[in-house]
């Protein structure tokens, strides 16, 4: 296949007019051309008078040979390539007589496509989840929001499915990813029941709702293929004998046997933190960002950024990224800017205020969120322990009364 990038349209072209793109640039008769997938489609929002989509796609000739002859042809041209192999390459497979299983511990999306991968091949791991099974969990989430009960267990943080799965569901980072590992994520998702443009639109994303029968149609494919997952336990100890995991132990008092553990536990499980860093295990400080969340009308940010094309299928709820470097060194920026979404209470811990923003898959909700961020970092503003950014953060979160 040839792959063509920045292939420009306007926004409102008619869908023959890619074929007539395609052939154009490749100076080939559509009789010459089998067929076409659009691997990516983005758009350029500058001119809001003249906003274009930009389309990565993907041709099959009908002669193989011209395909190649093509290639040569266009060789300096960075914009005709041969389409790489996206395909996920397995790294290993299961000894037919397996006889010790890994652990993942956490089930978020971590721990969950840890195990998938696993569980694929033929590996049958037990995963421990200290939150309930998404439904569940849905209810405690709602109880909080609602009634103001925290189930420290089972929240917005903690269950199946992990931190994201009340979320915008933005699936996009700015990672660089050399061996096509996003794609395996995407795939697996659209085999779960999300929509298939997100293989190929240039911010995918799925919404709350959506992910939570995704989750479960993951959880029963690793079911399916031997896997165990156990919600509402949690590990609190790990076995390690000299400088190597021999297996955990639950808050159920039950020890598992594992040469192999997977460690997905997020960014909220502080306890669990604290117990690795007790048993020896390396710990580091990482630089984060905090700060706070604001809304405005979605209304707003659709015309500041679309004009008169605000409402445009295509183009949806519009976003924004923002950012300012101070003088004295540090940048704040806007970060996961939730169109058309909500602010949540995001508290795992009692008596703190955390909040986070989420969305539908149709981000039709009247504001838009964005939290509003300032790096910091280990060496300047939670030294001494590798911990000390955790005690920041409670500080910051603390309710003062
Ligand atoms: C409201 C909200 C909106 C977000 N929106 C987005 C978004 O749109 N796009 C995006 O990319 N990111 C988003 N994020 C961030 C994203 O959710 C996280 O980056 C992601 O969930 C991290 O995945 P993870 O698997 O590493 O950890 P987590 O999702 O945190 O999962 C860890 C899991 O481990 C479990 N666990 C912890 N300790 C133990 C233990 N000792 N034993 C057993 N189980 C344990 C927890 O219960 C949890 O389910 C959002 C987060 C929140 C809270």
């Amino acid at each position: 296949m040839i792959r063509l990038t920045e292939i420009k349209l306007p926004l409102n072209h008619a869908p023959e007019d890619l074929t007539t793109a395609i052939t154009t640039k490749l100076k080939i008769s559509a009789e010459q051309m089998a067929s076409f997938v659009m691997f990516k489609r983005g758009y350029d929002a500058r001119n809001k008078r003249n906003i274009q989509l930009i389309y990565t796609l993907d041709i099959t000739l009908t002669d193989s040979n011209l395909t190649n002859d093509l290639l040569v042809q266009f060789e300096s041209d960075n914009h005709v390539k041969a389409t790489p192999d996206t395909s996920y390459k397995y790294v290993g497979e299961a000894p037919k007589d397996l006889t010790e299983r890994p652990v993942v511990i956490g089930f978020g999306p971590c721990g969950l496509l840890a195990a998938l991968t696993l569980a694929q091949m033929g590996f049958k791991p037990i995963i421990i989840e200290r939150g309930n099974e998404v439904r569940q969990r849905t209810k405690d989430t709602f109880g909080f929001w609602r009634q103001r009960k925290l189930n420290t267990e089972s929240n917005v943080q903690f269950g199946e499915g992990g931190a994201g799965t009340f979320s915008d569901g933005k699936l996009y980072s700015q990672v660089k990813d050399p061996n096509h590992y996003g794609r395996k994520v995407m795939t697996e998702f659209v085999k779960a029941g999300a929509p298939d443009e997100i293989l190929f639109v240039s911010k995918p994303h799925i919404g709350t709702y959506k992910l939570v029968t995704m989750v479960e149609k993951m959880r029963a494919e690793i079911i399916a293929l031997g896997g165990e997952v156990r919600f509402a336990t949690r590990v609190d100890d790990l076995h390690i004998t000299d400088s190597k995991v021999t297996g955990v132990t639950l808050n159920t008092g039950e020890t598992l046997k594992t040469n192999h553990v997977v460690l997905a536990v997020g960014h909220s499980a502080r306890d669990t933190f604290q117990m690795i860093h007790d048993k020896g295990v390396y710990v580091e400080a990482k630089p984060f960002s905090i700060g706070f969340r604001i809304e405005h009308k979605q209304s707003t940010i659709d015309q500041a950024r679309f004009g008169d094309n605000a409402g445009n299928e295509i183009l949806g709820a519009a976003d924004y990224k923002l950012v300012h470097h101070c003088k004295n060194g540090r940048s704040v920026y806007s970060f996961c800017m939730c169109p058309g979404g909500t602010v949540v209470a995001a508290a795992s811990e009692e008596g703190r205020v955390v909040t986070n923003g989420m969305s539908q898959y149709s981000r039709n909700e009247r504001n838009a969120n964005s939290a509003i961020v300032v790096g910091i970092d280990p060496e300047r503003d939670y030294p001494n322990h590798p911990l000390a950014g955790i005690d920041l953060q409670r500080q910051l979160e603390t309710v003062v009364a």
